[in-house]
């Protein structure tokens, strides 16, 4: 489709009204700010946006209710990643034997800061709702080891998440079929 481009009339060809509107923009802005009214700039990064409920900023992993980690290793996520920001070191089979195997926490989690295009494509496959993208959309740091986040920090960051569906709890009836016979 070809878009024609409206000529100028020989007044905008002088941009005196570009320039016009230019200084009446910089000029409401100007006396906002003097008299208080609205602030136009803020002292960034002290200062930081309010981002809405649902923002997709930085992705960060989860606890459930009792602390413990909810990623099981099933590397979804990292499969899924688009620019391969993840790396997951899933645990050796001696690994929290006390728990009968079947605790599959991450031995280790890296999410590469510097890769991640926060696109939310870990939180929409986890099966587990255990990786989130939350508000933080301004990370620093002094190198590129540093932006590298491992689990711990993952987990510090993401806190605990409160689930509806705790499918970790057993249904009071199941428990009691399981329970040893006295
Ligand atoms: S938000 Fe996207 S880019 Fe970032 S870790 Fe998740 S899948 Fe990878
Ligand atoms: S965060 Fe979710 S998708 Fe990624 S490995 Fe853990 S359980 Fe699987």
């Amino acid at each position: 489709m070809i878009v024609e481009r409206k000529e100028l009339t020989l007044l905008e060809k002088t941009y005196l009204p570009g320039i016009a509107q230019g200084i009446r923009i910089t000029t409401k802005h100007f006396i906002d700010t003097v008299t208080g009214r609205r602030k136009v700039t803020m002292q960034y990064p002290e200062e930081k946006w309010t981002v809405p409920d649902g923002y997709r900023g930085a992705p960060y992993l989860v606890k459930d209710q009792e602390g413990r980690t909810k990623c099981v290793s099933c590397q979804l996520c990292e499969f899924i990643c688009p620019p391969k920001a993840i790396k997951i070191t899933p645990p050796g089979p001696s690994v929290n034997s006390a728990l009968g195997g079947v605790e599959k926490c991450p031995e280790d989690f890296e999410i590469n800061m510097l890769r991640c295009i926060f696109c939310g494509m870990c939180q929409e496959v986890c099966p587990e709702e255990a990786i989130f993208l939350m508000r933080d959309y301004s990370l620093t740091g002094e190198s590129r080891e540093e932006m590298i986040y491992h689990k711990d920090k993952l987990l510090t960051l993401g806190g605990t998440h409160q689930d509806a569906i705790q499918k970790w709890k057993k249904k009071e009836s199941e428990a009691q079929a399981q329970a040893p016979f006295h």
